[in-house]
């Protein structure tokens, strides 16, 4: 069984919903992958999950689907 890096809390494999932002530029990579901390919920990418992400990423492949995403300045 693996245990988590911060709390020794327990690992669970699962897909998740991936927000990518820098800047102003907000990518959404959903099905990933992923190991998540049942306790304090980190989440851990494997390096081929996170070379896919960057791929997809810098070389701007077609999207499976967009979303618009509300922004809200406050005063
Ligand atoms: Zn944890």
């Amino acid at each position: 069984m693996k245990t988590c890096y911060f709390c020794q809390g327990e690992v669970m494999e699962k897909r998740i919903r991936h927000v990518h932002h820098w800047d102003d530029e907000l990518v959404i990579f959903e099905n990933v992958p992923a190991e998540v901390c049942t306790q304090c919920g980190e989440v851990y990418f494997s390096p081929e999950v996170l070379k896919m992400m960057d791929k997809a990423t810098l070389e701007r492949t077609p999207p499976d689907r967009s979303v618009a995403v509300p922004v809200f300045s406050l005063p």
